[in-house]
């Protein structure tokens, strides 16, 4: 084995984790850009914002200057059931793979909803009960983050309505079980219990549902009644804010052990755990205090940052939400039925939009085979089962190791794994079964949404 010096895990102490959540938007130059009131097309209000999501959360969503936070005790003590999370030494990964990189990975799927959601779940439950709701509404694609808000409700006694896209709803009961074990009513979207939903269901019948979609319904459900208010698991900023925890706790854990990362990936689905893991470390670099290179890593099928405009889009299909500046498919972009994984929103979070538009982050797009291909390899060597979303940081990470295999570079590595993959076993047999295929979709797939974004 390699020099030991580093321990396989690291963890650090529970008076070592981070008090104070950390803005990135603090050291940005540019700013990202405000969200719009797409009737006025004027920057939302506080006001505005209050009547979908909490106050202390639009208050968090529209600080642009205030670099830390703190973490309300509350929600310190949530984090200590599962927190800290370990950053784990790829020692065995980097035999495998006979390469001089050393690749750590934050592993965030020890909690019992499986992924990174919970950090900010658990947040966005605190403020709303302290509010003095009864609850909140929410959408979920394949239920992740479904659970984790439910977890995180049955915590702090909420109600929790879940809008659950309806192929997942039907195709995959289990996570659907476990929000309703937490206690959660969950509700297979588009459905007739909203005026968006049945409209949706007019003008498509048989529609199996979008993300899109069960936001639309998931914001009415919430502004139509009393002592309700959306929360939302990615994309917004309050959301990258709760999830600095991530970033903030990797590098302490490295600097515990004088450890410089050289190279940071994360996959981008909506942004959060991306945004999240890089924060403290992408101060430093707007600070001129460090340098790192910063990969993006999206499926080919669902190519935001890579090959999406940079533009003012609608958030949700049925265009009740604010407009965002974002790296964006257009709103009516679905990714072709054979996509297996997460990572199918149309848009991308504002913030890292903003960063990749100034150059501050590179993005790059991986197709799913090699993507399941990755997580095999990783799953045989490391022993943790990664979710399909997760592989995508795991098939850069291995990619930039070998690249340095090749050049006899001693990079150090860092991804985020943000969680396990027990519950997407029905695509792990597709890919064992030569199943699987890849789909990128084509300019002229992506002409109709592209022509279809709002013309501010
Ligand atoms: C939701 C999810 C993602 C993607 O969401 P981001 O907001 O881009 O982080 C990635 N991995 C897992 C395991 C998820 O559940």
């Amino acid at each position: 084995m390699q020099d030991r010096k580093i321990p396989y895990k690291i963890y650090l102490e529970e008076n070592e984790m981070p008090k104070q959540w950390y803005n990135v938007r603090a050291d940005m130059k540019n700013k990202p850009a405000p969200l719009l009131n797409p009737g006025t097309l004027k920057p939302m209000t506080a006001q505005e914002l209050g009547h979908v999501f909490c106050d202390e959360l639009v208050k968090q969503e529209l600080d642009d200057t205030t670099a830390f936070i703190d973490i309300p005790e509350e929600i310190l003590d949530f984090y200590k059931m599962y927190r800290p999370s370990p950053l784990i030494r790829a020692y065995y990964l980097e035999k495998k793979l006979d390469t001089p990189a050393k690749i750590y990975y934050k592993f965030e799927g020890n909690n019992t909803s499986g992924s990174h959601k919970l950090n900010s779940a658990i947040a966005q439950a605190y403020y709303a009960k302290k509010q003095g709701l009864k609850g909140v509404t929410t959408e979920t694609g394949a239920g992740q983050w479904g659970t984790a808000l439910s977890m995180a409700c049955s915590y702090f006694d909420l109600d929790c309505k879940v809008y659950m896209v309806k192929v997942s709803y039907e195709q995959k009961p289990f996570r659907r079980e476990v929000m309703r074990t937490y206690g959660a009513s969950v509700t297979p979207s588009p459905s007739e219990t909203t005026q968006v939903g049945r409209k949706i269901l007019a003008e498509h019948p048989g529609t199996t549902g979008s993300l899109g979609c069960a936001i639309s319904e998931a914001v009415e459900a919430a502004t139509t009644a009393e002592g309700y208010r959306y929360v939302l698991g990615s994309v917004l900023n309050q959301v990258l804010l709760h999830q600095s925890v991530i970033g903030l706790e990797t590098k302490a854990a490295l600097d515990k052990y004088g450890v410089k990362a050289d190279i940071i990936i994360g996959c981008a689905g909506g942004g959060s755990n991306l945004g999240g893991l890089i924060a403290p470390f992408m101060g430093q670099k707007l600070r001129g205090e460090a340098d790192y290179r910063i990969i993006a890593v999206e499926p080919a099928s669902c190519p935001s940052l890579t090959r999406g405009k940079f533009a003012y889009d609608f958030c949700d299909t049925g265009k009740v939400c604010p407009l965002a500046k974002m790296y964006t498919l257009g709103s009516g972009f679905i990714p072709s039925p054979n996509h297996a994984g997460g990572l199918r929103y149309h848009g991308m979070s504002a913030i890292l939009s903003q960063l990749y538009d100034d150059g501050l982050i590179e993005a790059r797009s991986v197709e799913q085979t090699s993507v399941f291909e990755a997580a095999e390899q990783f799953a045989r060597v490391e022993g943790i089962l990664p979710a399909p979303e997760s592989s995508h940081a795991i098939k850069a990470a291995i990619d930039e190791a070998l690249k340095c295999k090749e050049t006899g570079e001693e990079k150090t590595i860092v991804f985020g794994l943000t969680g396990t993959g027990y519950f997407d076993m029905v695509a792990y047999e597709r890919y064992h079964n030569g199943e699987m295929t890849d789909y990128i979709p084509t300019d002229e797939d992506l002409k109709p949404s592209f022509d279809a974004l709002p013309k501010l």
